[in-house]
This record gives C-alpha cells, sequence and structure tokens, in this order.
C-alpha cells in the first residue's frame, strides 16, 4: 500500500514513521529543502503535559481586547478583514465558557501525555541525537498572588495524571542552579518534574534520515498545488514535479491544511497565531539553564538546547505574515538578560517567526475526510511537538483500522 504524507513539518515526519512501521510504502512531500523548515524551525522546544492549558477560556476574550490598546509583547491582536480569521475568532470565542476550557484541557493533556510515552518509544528504536533534556521544566511566578492562582489552575492537570509540584525560591535553585543568583525574583513556581525538552527540528532531520534509510521517500522542494478526486476518492495530488497518487494521503501542512481542502467542502478552522524565537550560542555552560521553563510575567518560554539556548515568545494575530524585527524581540532578550545574564552571546543570535496552526480549542484535527482516502492530522498549534508523536500515532492507528490508543472525542473534522 503506498502513502503521500503532504508536509515535512514535525507532525508529518512523525506520520512518515508510523506508516512506515505499518509496512505502508511511504513518500512525504514538501516545498522546503529540508525537513521542519517551516513552523517546526524554531519552536521553544518544550514538551509540556504540564502546560496543557486550552488558550480559549473565560478570561481569554478579556485578554484579547485588552491587548487591542496596551501594546503588548506576549500577546497582540491585530484584527483583519479575512473572513476566515472571524469565523476563527467567532469559534474561538464559543470555546471559551469555563465547561469548555476544561474539557478542551483534559483532552489536550490526554494527548500530550500519551504523545510523550510514543516519543520514548521512538526515541528507543530509533536512537535519535536531538539536544533533548529530562528532569522536568520550571513555570516561574513573580507574584504570590500569581503563584496562587497558577497553584489552583494546576488542579484540572494534576486531577488528571499530571505530576506538579510548588516550589519556593530556594527550591528553584536547587532544581536549576542557574537561577540563584535571580532566586529572590520569584515567589515560586510549579514544577512539572515529567516535562522535557530538546531540539523539533534536530529531531525532524534525524527522523527523515532515519526514515531514508527505511525506504521512504522525501520529495523537498516540491510545491503541492492542488487535489483531484473521483469517486469520492483523491485520484491525483497535483505537484510543481508532476502528479502523485496514493492509496492513503495525510494531510499535514500545518496552517496551509485549510487551502488545499477548502474546494472539496471541508472548512477546516485552523489559523495562524505568529511566534518569535531567537537562538543563541552558550558563552557560559554554568550560567545557562540547566532545565526549560517559561517566565509566567513575560510569558517568554526558554530551552537549553546543548551549546544553544533557545527562546521564544508572543501569541500574535496578523495572518500569513512571517515577518521579524528588533523590537519583537525586546522583551525576549530583557527576560534572558535579567535570568541568565552572563549564558548567551545574543549578538550572535539567529532571529525567526513562526506560524502555530491554531484550532478554536486547540485540539488538533485527526482522521478521516468527505474522501475514503484522504486523512488528517493537523492542527496541533501551540503544542505541536509535544503532540505530533501521539497524534501521528492515532492517525496510522485509524488509517489502519486499529482501535485508537485514547479517545479522539473533540479531535475529528466535521464530514
Ligand atoms: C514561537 C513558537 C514556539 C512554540 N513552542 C512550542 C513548544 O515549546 N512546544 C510545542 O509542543 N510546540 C510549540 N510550538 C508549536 C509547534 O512548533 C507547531 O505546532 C508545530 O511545529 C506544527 O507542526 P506542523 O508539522 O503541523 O507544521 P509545519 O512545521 O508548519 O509543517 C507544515 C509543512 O507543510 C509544508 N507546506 C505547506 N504548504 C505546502 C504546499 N502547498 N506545498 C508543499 N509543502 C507545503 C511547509 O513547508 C511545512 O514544512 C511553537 C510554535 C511557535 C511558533
Amino acid at each position: 500500500m503506498k502513502a503521500l504524507v503532504l508536509g515535512a513539518g514535525i507532525v508529518g515526519v512523525t506520520t512518515a514513521y508510523e506508516l512506515n512501521r505499518r509496512g505502508y510504502a511511504v513518500t512525504v512531500i514538501d516545498r522546503e529543502a529540508e525537513a521542519a523548515s517551516f513552523t517546526s524551525y524554531c519552536n521553544a522546544g518544550l514538551f509540556a503535559p504540564g502546560h496543557a492549558y486550552a488558550w480559549s477560556s473565560p478570561a481569554a476574550p478579556g485578554i484579547l481586547l485588552r491587548s487591542l490598546w496596551r501594546g503588548d509583547q506576549a500577546l497582540r491582536f491585530k484584527p483583519n478583514a479575512d473572513p476566515r480569521f472571524w469565523r476563527w475568532m467567532w469559534k474561538f470565542w464559543g470555546e471559551c465558557t469555563a465547561e469548555r476550557a476544561a474539557l478542551n484541557t483534559i483532552r489536550k493533556l490526554r494527548l500530550c501525555n500519551f504523545s510523550l510515552s510514543v516519543f520514548h518509544e521512538t526515541l528507543a528504536r530509533t536512537k535519535i541525537a536531538y539536544d533533548g533534556r529530562k528532569g522536568g521544566l520550571l513555570y516561574l511566578y513573580r507574584s504570590a498572588a500569581a503563584l496562587d492562582a497558577a497553584m489552583a489552575k494546576s488542579r484540572i492537570l494534576t486531577d488528571n495524571g499530571c505530576r506538579i509540584e510548588r516550589l519556593d525560591g530556594a527550591a528553584i535553585a536547587r532544581r536549576d542552579p542557574a537561577l540563584a543568583p535571580v532566586g529572590s525574583l520569584f515567589a515560586g513556581a510549579l514544577y512539572a518534574p515529567d516535562d522535557e525538552s530538546g531540539d523539533c527540528r534536530m529531531f525532524a532531520i534525524g527522523l527523515r534520515q532515519f526514515l531514508e534509510g527505511q525506504g521512504v521517500v522525501f520529495k523537498f522542494g516540491t510545491a503541492i498545488t492542488g487535489l483531484s478526486t473521483e469517486a469520492g476518492r483523491v485520484s491525483a495530488v497535483a505537484t510543481s514535479a508532476g502528479s502523485e497518487t496514493a492509496d492513503v494521503i495525510v494531510l499535514c501542512l500545518g496552517v496551509y491544511s485549510p487551502h488545499l481542502v477548502r474546494e472539496l467542502g471541508h472548512d477546516l478552522p485552523i489559523y495562524p497565531v505568529k511566534g518569535y524565537a531567537m537562538t543563541a550560542p552558550v558563552t557560559d555552560a554554568a550560567a545557562a539553564p540547566a532545565l526549560g521553563g517559561v517566565d509566567e510575567e513575560t510569558l517568554v518560554a526558554y530551552a537549553p538546547f546543548g551549546k544553544r539556548l533557545r527562546v521564544t515568545s508572543t501569541a500574535e494575530f496578523s495572518g500569513y505574515d512571517r515577518s521579524h524585527g528588533p523590537g519583537d524581540f525586546r522583551t525576549m532578550l530583557k527576560t534572558m538578560r535579567t535570568l541568565f545574564p552572563m549564558a548567551a552571546d545574543w549578538d550572535r543570535a539567529e532571529h525567526c517567526a513562526g506560524l502555530r496552526p491554531m484550532t478554536p480549542a486547540g485540539t488538533p484535527i485527526l482522521g478521516p475526510s468527505r474522501l475514503s482516502n484522504l486523512w488528517f492530522n493537523t492542527g496541533q498549534g501551540h503544542m505541536g511537538w509535544t503532540m505530533s508523536h501521539g497524534a501521528a500515532r492515532l492517525t496510522a492507528q485509524l488509517i489502519t483500522g486499529e482501535a485508537p490508543a485514547i479517545p479522539l472525542d473533540g479531535m475529528t473534522a466535521a464530514t
């Protein structure tokens, strides 16, 4: 059986892995020159079930509206005339009740936890190097009120199988000695001991190499331009290098997934939420973080990747624009210079921006489409590195008719 995976981001590459393991002859198509060269290029690298909260919550509409005049760095909301944007926002608003937020958080957490176990299996089999770091992540709070609120909020995670510990300033320094000089800045932290970090792009490239060794074909520099249909199935995938056919086709195009299937009657509720990232060489290993984490005051995330330090920030609604300028990195730089002032050479940092493929609920879209041989695995949003391994396993299970390992409630497309 022949499978075509459309997109070689982390979601596409992990999907190719799961299908290859089940005996499919897999071809992966992407217009970039290498795996994980678009959004999967520069994420924070946090493998974070301990941060699986749904973004849509009762507080979210107010936060979005306030960002219109506050000139916030962490959240930027630039309304535009795109009807898809307003349809997405309308659905997002619908997910902002306390009940929906709780349900979506539990569904996300279940997928994240499953994904972590699949990830460990894949690592054991492939031995891919990815500058990973086990030992937990730190979610840092500068005020006691914010820490108390976060602790109360985390009940939904701990009630559903996620371990979270409350740390005071001294305990933070014991977990990560690089934070000892600034321990007094924080009222405390929530520590998720089972969370991890690692370079998503490095892993994706390692997996691409492993898969090529297993006979998987990667066609890079190839744009997918359309789908032809016949008798209720996709008869051909049109690309810049000719057309392709397959028994099974999986859509993993991130923020571009909706574009390809719109004419087939699918209105996938995925919209880009932009974020910015910096990666700098570590200059003093002892001053660099031992664990990844998030400064919850500035909403800056960071992770040590071997001899590099990755920092990310911002959720910005500004369409498909991926441009960036020095002002976009100001809060990140200030936070890093406060937390880890001697750790890295920020003058030599690489800068980039990425587009999170967000759904209103924050859960991905998996499973069958209206066409019998077309399947979805897309919309992993702000947690695509964390969710990709589990989402790929579930997708392969659905395609082969196996029972999915976890419930898929709220994660399938309307057909
Ligand atoms: C700043 C930032 C920080 C983040 N931090 C984290 C984190 O700490 N932890 C976490 O779990 N997640 C994080 N994420 C989210 C995560 O990076 C994404 O969810 C994930 O990368 C999405 O992967 P994907 O494969 O769906 O999409 P992409 O990586 O965008 O892959 C889609 C692929 O499709 C290809 N493509 C699209 N259209 C076409 C076409 N017409 N023809 C050919 N090819 C096409 C693209 O070239 C691309 O390679 C972060 C994201 C950002 C932006």
